[in-house]
């Protein structure tokens, strides 16, 4: 079947960034502020993907694995900052290890942020508006249109009816890399032998906790925590299900106190083997991840000292996905890059976050620390096949491995600051994104607060 119709409306801009998570968040800020006329679009009505509208949180570490250093600033540390001062999130420096904030995790979990998403929603608005970006919620990538190896224009869905928008060069945030294969660039999903993908989660809000009993509880049972790592009430869930009362895959209860005493995210219900580039997938895992809290709150309820009048604040309007696509780039970061401190000549920001990988069939937990810190290169941010095309967050050029590591929220708005620069200077110039000058870039992103680990 073919359909054909005139848009209702053409806009125009230097850089459109599609997708407004925490990638296409730092794209943006960085995009306009380096000076390109810059318009984002967003299929929902938030900034911050899944830290908003999934309810996912803490961020991550933003430290090195020395908890030495802070290794992820610039547009994130702002960010933080600007949300701390609201009261809406607490700075990294200041979360230690195996604490309320980190669900008493250790390795990697010091120095998370924990914050409100609300709150959060508010500094980014705020951020983007200073910059000039021009926003565009309720506004979903369809296609894109195409000369050579160039895209001209993205087409997208609004209330208005099909529309267009024309610009010089795209940075694909959306985490499923849905402009980049729009375009025709070869992609991959989950790991690349199997196929499988990390599972998925749906994130939800609890609250009215005595904190001092539940807290009380934790402390007296820590011995009980595997090497410090984590699985807290994983021996009150081996109870519960041999009682019948959980039937979850996951094993252990993840709860994560916010910036305010009375209010937690719960990282707990798991629905493994979801395509999320599929709707009728998608819808399935939503339905029965909304089942799935229900079980979890009467869980909490009768096995959790201090849970037992826990109150459901919210549950998030969107699926938590770890893992889609993963482009072709012009280079693939490996696990061993991540692992053993690569520091590539083309870095354009710095990580340390464990691998994290959730087994695909959804129970269990890979965890492996990284060496101190790795860097991210420039090149997995460009894809093969498209000359106006920069990729930021979950979706670059990686290894699903690899990818357990970087997809997590500090470094998204990296990348995305990253690739907001560059677009800009391409722009300016002129020239493709994979002709930018290495140094000029590496050079602005450590002005404005980029840290870039070099040999
Ligand atoms: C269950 C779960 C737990 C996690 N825990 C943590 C944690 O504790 N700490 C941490 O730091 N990280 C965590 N992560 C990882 C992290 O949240 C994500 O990997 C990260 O947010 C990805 O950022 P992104 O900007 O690439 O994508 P997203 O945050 O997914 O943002 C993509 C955005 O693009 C929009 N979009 C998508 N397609 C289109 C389209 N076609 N048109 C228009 N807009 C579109 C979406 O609506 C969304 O706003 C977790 C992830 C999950 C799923």
């Amino acid at each position: 079947m073919q359909y054909s119709c005139n848009f209702q409306k053409v806009y125009q801009t230097d850089v459109l960034v599609v997708g407004g998570g925490t990638a296409g968040f730092g794209a943006a800020v960085a995009a306009a502020r380096n000076g390109a006329k810059t318009m984002l679009i967003e299929q929902t009505s938030v900034l911050g993907g899944m830290a908003t509208s999934g309810l996912v949180g803490p961020f991550m570490t933003c430290f090195d694995n020395d908890v030495t250093e802070q290794v992820v600033k610039g547009i994130f540390d702002e960010l933080c900052l600007r949300t701390e001062a609201k009261g809406g999130a607490i700075h990294p420096s200041k979360v230690r290890g195996m604490c309320s904030h980190n669900s008493y995790y250790l390795g990697s979990h010091e120095c998370v942020t924990p914050y409100q998403s609300e709150m959060l929603a508010v500094t980014m608005d705020e951020m983007v508006t200073e910059a000039g970006v021009q926003v565009l919620f309720e506004t979903r990538l369809a296609d894109v249109l195409t000369d050579g190896s160039k895209i001209t224009h993205a087409v997208v869905l609004m209330k208005e009816g099909l529309c267009a928008i024309e610009a010089k060069c795209f940075i694909d945030c959306t985490g499923d890399a849905d402009v980049a294969v729009r375009a025709g660039v070869p992609t991959w999903k989950g790991d690349k032998q199997t196929g499988d993908m990390q599972p998925t989660t749906l994130f939800f809000e609890v609250g009215n906790i005595d904190k001092e009993k539940y807290i009380a509880d934790l402390e007296a049972n820590k011995h009980l925590l595997d090497n410090h790592m984590g699985n807290c009430y994983s021996w009150t869930v081996r109870e519960a299900k041999a009682n019948g009362d959980w039937s979850l895959d996951k094993n252990e209860l993840g709860m994560y106190e916010q910036n305010l005493p009375s209010r937690w995210k719960v990282n707990t219900t798991r629905m493994a083997f979801v395509d999320a580039t599929d709707t009728e997938q998608v819808t399935k895992a939503m339905m029965e991840g909304r089942r799935q809290v229900q079980e979890v709150l009467a869980f909490m309820r009768k096995y959790i000292p201090g849970c037992e009048n826990v109150q459901l604040i919210q549950v998030a309007d969107v699926l938590g996905v770890r893992e889609t696509r993963h482009i072709v780039g012009k280079y693939e970061l490996t696990v061993d890059d991540v692992l053993k401190h690569a520091i590539f000549d083309d870095a354009i920001c710095t990580f340390a976050y464990a691998l994290d990988k959730h087994d695909s069939e959804g129970g269990g937990v890979t965890w492996s620390l990284v060496d101190q810190y790795y860097t991210i290169p420039y090149r997995s941010l460009l894809p093969v096949n498209c000359d106006n095309l920069l990729v930021a967050g979950r979706s670059i050029c990686g290894s699903s491995e690899a990818a357990a590591s970087y997809r997590v929220m500090p470094a998204c708005v990296a990348m995305g600051q990253a690739a907001g620069t560059a677009a800009a200077m391409a722009v300016a110039e002129n020239i493709k994104p994979e002709e930018v000058c290495i140094e000029k870039l590496q050079n602005t992103l450590i002005e404005q607060g980029t840290v870039i680990k070099r040999n």
